[in-house]
C-alpha cells in the first residue's frame, strides 16, 4: 500500500529570530552560569524529547493533560465563541492533540487557520498532517522557531482576527521575569479586543506535585526526558556528559510555588562544553535545573497578565480545582 500523500494544507515555515534576539548559544550559556545552573526548556525538545514528553502525558500520575483535555471537551464551543478568531496561533503546540478540540469548535463558527509555533519541526510536521486529515477545512501553517520569533512573524503578517493560545501549562515553564517578557510579546502581537487563552496548573500540596512530577514505579519517562537535556548539550555543543553520573528528580520549591526538574550530580563534575566556551562545574550532590513548572492561583495570573493590558473574560476549572484555563482579552 502506498503511504498517504502529505496533506496539502499543512505547511511549515522556519521563522527567523528578530535582529535583537538573544542567540540560542548565549541563552544556554547564560542559563548555565546562573546559580543554580539551569537549561532553557526548549533545549530538551528534539524529536526524542517530544516523544518522551508525550509519554509523560500518559503517565497515570500526570493529571495535567487529562484534566485539560476534559476541560476542552466540555467547554471548547464556548471558548471558540469568545476567541472569535479566524487565525488561532498556539505557543509550544507539540502534538496539538488537545488543540484539535478547540479547532473543531472554531471551524464550526468560521474559516480557521491554525498557526502552531514550536521549536520541534518533527512535531509541527506530524501534527499538521494529522490535523488536516481529521479536520476538512482547516489551513495549517506551522511556525518553526522560538516563541518570540513566531510572535514576531504574526506581527509582520497581519491577517484575520487573531487569538493566541498557550496550552499544557507551558506558560509556567518560565521564571517570573521570562513570563513578563513573554506576556509583553503576546500583548504586542494581538490587537485590541483580541484574546489570549492560557492554561495553568493551580498550586497544591508538595506531596501531590512531587507525585505528579516524578516517575511512578515501573516508568522512566520523566527521568529520560530530563536526561535528554544532557544529550542535547553533548550533541549540540560537543560536551561529554555521562548520563549515569546524574540522578533525575523533581522537587517542589514552596518559596516560588514552582516544581523544579533537576539533575543531581552523583560525583563531582567538571565538564567542558566546547560549543559554548565554558566548563560546567557541579560538586557532588548539587544539581542542574532542567525545568520549571510554576503553579498559580487565579489572582496571581490575572495580576501578571493585567500588567500587560489583559483582562480576564472567562475561566474554566475542574471540580477539584487542580487546573484552569483562563481567557484574557487585550484592552
Ligand atoms: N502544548 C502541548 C505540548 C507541551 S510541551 C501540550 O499541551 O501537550 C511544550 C512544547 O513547547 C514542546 O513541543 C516544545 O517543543 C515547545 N517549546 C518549548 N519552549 C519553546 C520555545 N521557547 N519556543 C517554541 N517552542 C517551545
Amino acid at each position: 500500500m502506498r503511504a498517504p500523500e502529505p496533506a496539502a494544507r499543512a505547511d511549515v515555515l522556519q521563522v527567523a529570530d528578530r535582529g535583537d534576539a538573544v542567540p540560542e548559544e548565549t541563552v544556554v550559556r547564560d542559563c548555565l552560569q546562573q546559580e543554580p545552573p539551569r537549561l532553557p526548556p526548549w533545549l530538551g525538545y528534539d524529536a526524542v524529547g517530544s516523544q518522551l514528553f508525550e509519554q509523560i502525558t500518559e503517565l497515570p500520575t500526570y493529571y495535567l493533560t487529562r484534566v485539560e483535555r476534559d476541560l476542552l471537551e466540555r467547554h471548547s464551543p464556548e471558548m471558540a465563541e469568545l476567541l472569535a478568531c479566524g487565525r488561532l496561533a498556539e505557543l509550544g503546540s507539540g502534538s496539538a492533540k488537545k488543540t484539535r478540540l478547540l479547532l473543531e469548535s472554531c471551524l464550526r463558527l468560521r474559516e480557521t487557520t491554525y498557526l502552531p509555533i514550536d521549536v520541534d519541526r518533527s512535531m509541527l510536521l506530524s501534527s499538521g498532517a494529522a490535523l488536516c486529515s481529521e479536520l476538512d477545512d482547516l489551513e495549517v501553517t506551522g511556525l518553526w522557531g522560538r516563541y518570540e520569533a513566531g510572535l514576531d512573524w504574526l506581527r509582520t503578517h497581519p491577517g484575520g482576527p487573531l487569538a493566541v493560545v498557550f496550552l499544557g501549562s507551558s506558560f509556567g515553564n518560565t521564571t517570573r521575569e521570562e513570563r513578563d517578557g513573554l506576556l509583553g510579546e503576546i500583548a504586542r502581537s494581538l490587537g485590541p479586543g483580541e484574546s489570549f487563552l492560557v492554561s495553568a496548573d493551580l498550586d497544591k500540596s508538595r506531596e501531590a506535585l512531587e507525585t505528579c512530577y516524578n516517575d511512578p514505579a515501573g516508568h522512566s519517562a520523566f527521568a529520560d526526558f530530563r536526561l535528554n537535556y544532557l544529550t542535547q548539550l553533548n550533541h549540540r555543543y560537543g560536551a561529554d556528559f555521562v548520563l549515569d553520573d546524574f540522578v533525575p528528580e523533581a522537587r517542589y520549591n514552596a518559596d516560588t510555588s514552582t516544581v523544579e526538574g533537576r539533575l543531581r550530580a552523583r560525583t563531582d563534575q567538571e565538564v567542558p562544553i566546547p560549543g559554548l566556551g565554558i566548563t560546567l562545574r557541579l560538586p557532588r550532590g548539587q544539581f542542574l535545573n532542567v525545568g520549571y513548572s510554576a503553579k498559580f492561583d487565579d489572582r496571581q495570573l490575572a495580576r501578571e497578565a493585567g500588567a500587560h493590558g489583559f483582562h480576564l473574560r472567562a475561566q474554566w476549572k475542574d471540580p477539584e480545582a487542580l487546573y484552569g484555563l483562563f481567557l484574557f482579552r487585550r484592552d
